[in-house]
């Protein structure tokens, strides 16, 4: 189990109690469990042991009320587990009494051990007792099983203590995830909360901008027309940097309020035509193969917002290739389970590490990029019912492709 998995991420971070004591709770948990099963399996050996002292202790003390003889038999009724009972006599040489001695002189009360009897285990202790005036000693056999049900009542405990404890560890596992989860949960709500109060904002600001800036640049425009030819250069700056402007308030204004999609059936031939136009105009005299696969089919969506997201894949794949660099970008249209349409280019790919970011808005990796580029064009996708995935390949080169449905383009048409 890893203890990073308990650390928390992000703005939310974990008190003293979630970071530290709840994972050592919970790792200490099953190490308690195990200590005490082994605790518990080693005192069994002194539990048997006081067990079967105790029926000795029982059988002794009848022994001085019965006489001799019909001792074993007498006892034997009444204590199941006597397997044997012998008496000896202090003075019978027979019987090996001098090996007793620390017995006769009181200084032991029992003297035990385990041995076997026909092949079962049994327990032999030796006692002293009074009878018929004389010290006798008495040799009882027990039948060592007699204790077995102590051992199995010590597996159920242990069982019992290690399922409960299993469901514990389990149990707080779970809410531990729970708790990660729905806090993780509610990070993502307070982004996109956060997200969408920062684009409204943004459309709000440049909805401001954009009539002033309309008016400085027609002015500056107007002005250029009727310059001198160094006035016309202090001026081109102007004209140069508006249009930037005039593009960043475009874009803020598109990421606050994406349109509503118009839907109507749409060819992919004129499409083609249309985003070919503007990409060779854009690459202009690079040294960049264009290519846009043609084919007769035409299905409902919103030709403006689908162009306009299409334009802004080519605008990045155009970016993506080093300015004197020879490259290639290609348009592709895959009918298999709906639409897709992707966007190849041989540019060095998106690092891994950039990866993710780049759909934040204001992720950029250019000089003049605005960060909202592939933010709206996900959000215009989404409009028209489809993803946006990028995709970077081995060896430089990306793949950004929009996927459409089976359900929303099933009505394509084949036309020619
Ligand atoms: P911008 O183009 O203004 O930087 P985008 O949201 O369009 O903003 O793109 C964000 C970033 O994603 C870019 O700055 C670039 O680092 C990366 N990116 C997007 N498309 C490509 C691509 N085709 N090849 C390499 N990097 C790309
Ligand atoms: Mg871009």
């Amino acid at each position: 189990m890893q203890l990073s998995w308990f650390r928390e991420e992000g703005p939310i971070r974990g008190n003293f109690i979630s970071r530290l004591l709840l994972p050592m709770a919970v790792l200490a948990l099953p190490v308690v469990l195990v200590w005490t099963s082994v605790r518990t399996f080693r005192e069994l050996d002194e539990q048997k042991a006081v067990y079967l002292r105790n029926h000795v202790a029982l059988v002794a003390s009848r022994l001085e009320n019965i006489p001799e003889e019909g001792a074993f038999e007498r006892l034997a009724e009444e204590e199941p587990h006597l397997v044997g009972l012998v008496i000896v006599r202090r003075d019978d040489p027979e019987t090996h009494a001098a090996n007793l001695t620390p017995l006769w002189n009181g200084l032991e009360l029992f003297r035990t051990g385990s041995l076997e009897l026909d092949g079962v285990p049994a327990y032999r202790a030796y006692i002293p007792f009074h009878a018929a005036g004389g010290l006798r000693i008495a040799r009882i056999d027990l039948d060592g099983r007699a204790a077995d049900f102590l051992v199995v009542h010590a597996r159920h405990n242990v069982l019992a203590a290690l399922t409960g404890g299993l469901v514990l560890v389990i149990l707080s596992l779970y809410a531990l995830w729970m708790a990660r989860r729905t806090a993780a949960m509610q990070m993502k709500q307070l982004e996109l909360e956060h997200l969408a109060r920062l684009g409204r904002l943004a459309a709000v600001l440049a909805h401001e901008i954009r009539n002033p800036l309309g008016t400085i640049k027609g002015f500056a425009q107007l002005a250029a027309e009727q310059a001198s030819d160094c006035v016309k250069e202090l001026l081109a700056p102007i004209l140069t940097e508006t249009g930037r402007l005039e593009h960043l308030v475009n874009d803020l204004l598109l990421y606050g309020r994406p349109p509503t999609p118009a839907f109507a059936v749409t060819g992919w031939s004129r499409m083609a035509t249309a985003i070919e136009a503007h990409a060779r105009q854009q690459i202009g005299d690079r040294p960049i193969r264009f290519q846009v696969e043609r084919s007769a089919v035409a299905w409902e969506t919103d030709a403006n917002l689908l162009q306009q997201i299409l334009l802004n894949l080519v605008r990045n794949a155009i970016e993506a290739i080093p300015s004197d660099e020879p490259g290639e970008i290609s348009i592709r249209l895959d009918r298999r389970g709906g639409a897709s349409i992707s966007v190849t280019d041989t540019g060095p790919g998106i690092p891994p590490a950039d990866e993710p970011r780049v759909w934040e808005p204001f992720f950029t990796t250019k000089p003049f990029g605005t960060g909202l580029g592939l933010p709206i064009t996900a959000k215009l996708a989404e409009a028209l019912g489809g993803t946006l995935a990028l995709q970077s390949r081995d060896g430089g080169g990306t793949v950004a492709t929009v996927r459409f449905p089976a359900a929303l383009t099933k009505n394509v048409e084949v036309s020619g």
